[in-house]
């Protein structure tokens, strides 16, 4: 028996996992920067919390959900997103009685059974914001500033924000009326999927990526003739609002969101690179998300990035990502008496913060000495037969190349100022 990991879900391995440790602290860093904290909700969720909140006639609803009946009791879902987990503990730990505004970040697994292609995977990880218990428009701005923030501390470049508002419970019905009318009319030209999205969520077809329903749609209408006064307001005020703190962004009437909770400002980041799969971030604005799942009447705003497209979007751009720990400094140790001998002082040296690597089972000098290349270690200690009869040991300069005895009593305070903490 082959044993291999599920289709569509990845091990992470070093050297890549400190690409994800930098997108991480970064995250940290930069949300943090906005007064917003971290929360950590459980990866497993009762099922009916995301047929009420994504929507009964979603794709992911529908189809792509990993749902088990947990010992014969009740459905339980791995959470394919992480909107509806956080707005259920927001109610569930009753959060607006303390504080009217809570904001909200989470890194972490998501699960979806799609079709595995680049960029499309069956577990990703995603980075999100919730902002709950602002209404106003500025708070849409602020996440979107936040976001944009975000993605050029870690070097993305080469990408569009695009901006819209996909009206409200009020005044969507008449566009969705509208569309469908239209769509009616194209029908023959369409795909099979977009003939169904016609029907239970119109405004979707606009993701397709078929060239023929994209021709087809040419001349449909768009959302914004459809606004009520609140939403066009409410959208003009979003605008202003990145205007003036100078985000560059395009409008798009044509971005739709895959699930239903979402109302007025809906945004995408995208990226022409990575063909099909070229959305990077997705997020908009929810306000009756939290009433739904039995809150008070709460606005909402947020957005979720794929850390895994981010990442492949940094590579695409030949970004060189940080390194998370310091070079090491490695002992090369010949023979029992001096790997005992080097003991102490391995135990001295990481006291000090220093980043120290050895040889557990006694290799040959050649094969140390490669593996102290391999780990770009910016010194190496050569403790031999003769250096533990001396009570010293060859320290080299990787980077010089130079060498130089050092006695045993004096070599952690040699190193102390020469490698740096990691
Ligand atoms: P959504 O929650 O559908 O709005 O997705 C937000 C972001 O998560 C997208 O823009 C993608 O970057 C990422 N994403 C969504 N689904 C997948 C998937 N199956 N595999 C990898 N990344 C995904």
């Amino acid at each position: 028996m082959k044993y291999t990991a599920v289709k569509g879900m990845h091990d992470l391995l070093p050297p890549a996992t400190a690409q994800w440790v930098f997108i991480e602290s970064t995250m940290r860093e930069i949300f943090g920067r906005y007064g917003f904290a971290e929360i950590r909700t459980p990866i497993v969720e009762k099922m009916p919390l995301f047929v009420r909140s994504v929507g009964q006639t979603t794709d992911l609803v529908e189809k792509e959900m990993y749902t088990f009946i947990d010992q014969g009791e009740e459905a339980l879902t791995l959470r394919p997103e992480g909107t509806a987990p956080v707005v259920r503990a927001y109610v569930e730990h009753s959060v607006h009685q303390k504080d009217p505004l809570a904001k909200y970040y989470y890194f972490g697994p998501m699960f979806r059974r799609e079709r595995p292609q680049k960029g499309r995977y069956r577990q990703f990880h995603q980075i999100g914001v919730e902002l709950l218990g602002a209404a106003h428009p500025f708070a849409d701005a602020e996440a979107i500033v936040m976001l944009v923030d975000f993605l050029k501390t870690v070097g993305l470049r080469d990408v569009r924000l695009e901006v819209n508002s996909i009206g409200c419970r009020k005044c969507r019905p008449r566009y969705n009326a509208d569309l469908q009318h239209f769509l009616q009319s194209v029908a023959g030209q369409l795909c099979e999927d977009c003939r169904r999205r016609m029907v239970k969520n119109p405004q979707r077809v606009f993701d397709c990526k078929e060239t023929r329903c994209q021709q087809a749609l040419t001349d449909a209408p768009t959302i914004q003739d459809f606004w009520c006064e609140e939403c066009s307001e409410h959208f003009t005020g979003v605008c202003n609002a990145l205007d003036a703190q100078g985000v560059q962004y395009w409008i798009n009437h044509r971005i739709a969101r895959g699930l239903d909770y979402y109302m007025r400002t809906a945004f995408e980041v995208v990226t022409h690179i990575q063909g099909a799969q070229n959305a990077i971030c997705g997020g908009g604005r929810y306000d009756g998300l939290v009433e739904d799942l039995g809150g008070p009447d709460t606005a909402g705003v947020g957005f979720a990035i794929g850390v895994e497209r981010l990442l492949m979007l940094l590579e695409a751009q030949e970004q060189a990502l940080p390194i998370a720990t310091a070079p090491p400094i490695y002992f090369a140790l010949l023979g029992e008496g001096a790997r005992r001998a080097a003991l102490p002082m391995l135990a001295q040296l990481r006291a000090q913060r220093k980043v120290v690597e050895w040889d557990y089972d006694g290799r040959s000098l050649k094969s140390q000495m490669k593996r102290a290349d391999r780990l770009n270690a910016s010194h190496v200690v050569i403790i031999g037969d003769d250096e533990l009869g001396k009570e010293e040991a060859m320290v080299r300069d990787m980077a010089t190349k130079e060498q130089i005895a050092v006695p045993f009593t004096q070599l952690v305070t040699h190193l102390q100022g020469k490698a740096d903490a990691a």
